[in-house]
Order: C-alpha cells, then sequence, then structure tokens
C-alpha cells in the first residue's frame, strides 16, 4: 500500500470522478423524460442499450473481476484483451484501478482497511445510510492512486493490462459515443440523442449502481450461505442484474472460483461465458471449489 491511495484523489481527479458518477444519471432522468413526454420507444434504442449494458457488464464481472484480478480462469490474448476493452467500456474507472482496489477490499472485507464496507460508520440506522452511500460510490471520491498490492504488481507488468489501462480514455470515449453513432445510422434525424440518452447513459447508470450495489446491497442484506469472514450475502436479485455477480457470499468464501453462484449456477451468466469460452478453446484451468471444500465452508 503506498502512502498517496489513503491521501484522496487531487481536484481534477475528484472532478473527472463526479463527472463519471454525475453525467450518466443526468442523461438516465432526461432519457426518462423524453419517454414520458412521447410515450415510447422503439425497439431498435431498447436492444442497444442491452446489448452495450451486457457486453460492458461481462468486460466487468468475466475480465475485470474473475479474469484479471483473481485468475479464477486463464484466457488467450486476444480474449483477454477483448475483456480488458468491455471493462473499460463501463465507467468504473481504469482496468490496474478497478482490480487493485477491489483486491484490497478481499484483503480487509468489511474491516476499517475496506475501501467500500457499508458499515464504515456504524450499526445505527443513519450510520448506516451513510455507509450504503460510501460503498456505493462515494468512496471512489476519497480514494487515491491504486493501492501498489500483489495484484498491483502482477497487472502493472501485464503487456496488454498496461496497453489498455493507458488508453482508457479511449475505450470511455467510444462507449460513450459508439451508441450515438448507431443511434444516428438508424435515424439521421434523432438518432444520435436518443443512442447516446439510452445506449450510453441510461445504460452506463443503471451498469454502474448494478455493479455497486454488490459492494453496498450484498455486505447487508441478503442470504449467507457460507462462512466466509465477512458480511457479504447472496442476492437473487443482483445475481441476474450483475451475471452472477450478486451471489457474493459465494465469492467471497472461494474467491478463486470461475463460479459465484455456488447454489444457483443456472443464474451465473458470467460464468456460463467461461464455459463457452472454454469449450470454444479460448479458456483454461477454469477453477472451481470441491464438493468438500464447499461443504465444509456451509452455514
Ligand atoms: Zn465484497
Ligand atoms: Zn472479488
Amino acid at each position: 500500500m503506498n502512502s498517496d491511495s489513503r491521501s484522496g484523489p487531487s481536484a481534477p481527479k475528484r472532478f473527472a470522478v463526479l463527472a463519471v458518477i454525475i453525467v450518466p444519471f443526468v442523461g438516465f432522468l432526461y432519457a426518462c423524460l423524453t419517454l414520458w413526454q412521447h410515450g415510447y420507444l422503439e425497439w431498435f434504442y431498447i436492444i442497444l442499450a442491452l446489448v452495450f449494458y451486457v457486453l460492458t457488464g461481462l468486460g466487468i464481472t468475466v475480465g475485470f473481476h474473475r479474469l484479471f484480478t483473481h485468475e479464477s480462469f486463464v484466457a488467450n490474448p486476444s480474449i483477454r484483451f477483448l475483456l480488458a476493452v468491455l471493462g473499460s467500456m463501463a465507467f468504473q474507472g481504469s482496468i490496474i484501478d478497478w482490480c487493485t482496489r477491489h483486491a484490497d477490499h478481499h484483503q480487509a472485507s468489511d474491516k476499517p482497511r475496506d475501501p467500500h464496507s457499508p458499515w464504515k460508520y456504524g450499526v445505527s440506522f443513519w450510520n448506516l445510510l451513510k455507509g450504503v452511500l460510501h460503498a456505493q460510490f462515494m468512496w471512489l471520491l476519497k480514494v487515491g492512486k491504486p493501492p501498489e498490492n500483489k495484484c498491483y504488481k502482477r497487472l502493472i507488468s501485464d503487456p496488454i493490462v498496461s496497453l489498455v489501462d493507458s488508453t482508457t480514455w479511449f475505450w470511455m470515449l467510444t462507449s460513450a459515443f459508439l451508441p450515438a453513432v448507431l443511434g444516428h445510422l438508424y435515424d439521421p434525424e434523432h438518432g444520435f440523442l436518443k443512442g447516446f440518452l439510452w445506449g450510453s447513459c441510461a445504460r452506463l447508470f443503471l451498469l454502474q449502481h448494478v455493479t455497486w450495489a454488490i459492494n453496498s446491497y450484498c455486505h447487508i442484506w441478503g442470504k449467507r450461505r457460507f462462512r466466509s469472514g465477512d458480511l457479504s450475502t447472496d442476492s437473487y436479485v443482483f445475481g441476474i442484474l450483475a451475471f452472477g455477480e450478486g451471489f457474493h457470499n459465494g465469492h467471497h468464501a472461494f474467491p478463486r472460483s470461475a463460479l459465484h453462484g455456488i447454489d444457483t449456477p443456472w443464474l451465473d451468466l458470467s460464468y456460463a461465458v467461461i464455459r463457452a469460452l472454454k469449450r470454444a478453446g479460448l479458456a483454461k484451468d477454469v477453477i472451481i471449489p470441491s464438493v468438500d471444500s464447499i461443504n465444509g465452508k456451509r452455514r
């Protein structure tokens, strides 16, 4: 851990983080307002938002989380590059920043060094409410440079990760404007704005808050099926919306596992993708806990 990681971001960095949080939110509100005014939305924009949600969401869950942070499987270089790019298009920080902070979370889950525990301020109603906001997104405004932990040292020496990390801004711009360009091709008169509002703003807002809810909701409410040494929980809602990541108690109990929905593998879309990659010869060495170790940690 370097000292800068605890000292908070610079003013320009804090402004950029704020913009990344606020712009999709405002765009989402405006998209809802236009929907209310017009009373309908063409299927094109719903499918556009859904496709970008799934692709960039899998970039986070299969790529940033299970591949790059936890090394739950080994993927060939083209898949590594593709997943790193898709995750960078989710507006959740650069790949090295995301993975190293998440590794820090596992090192000290729900303890004082956890970068985003919802229990940080205590257990009373108001303190927990403050903690939920902290875990959801406020913590992003308080952290400085990424921690120089083991994950950082591994990723910084990875040429594919370094290349994508240093070009994060390019992938973010692509993510923000590609849906607008596709919208323009569909409808040259109004498509650019509609594509931007639904394919970029609404999609990014929903994906950001679903992902961040794993840090907040899934450390408070839900079922604790396994002894994991922290307060993580399993949630069906976020298990589905976040492609398996909501089975967070299972993940904390078996952090290296490519499967998070230990008892609900059919709801773990990210695991299905990893299995498909393996079947296609694009991934190997997929880590799954043994039945004995699963039963050994069962509550
Ligand atoms: Zn967690
Ligand atoms: Zn994790």
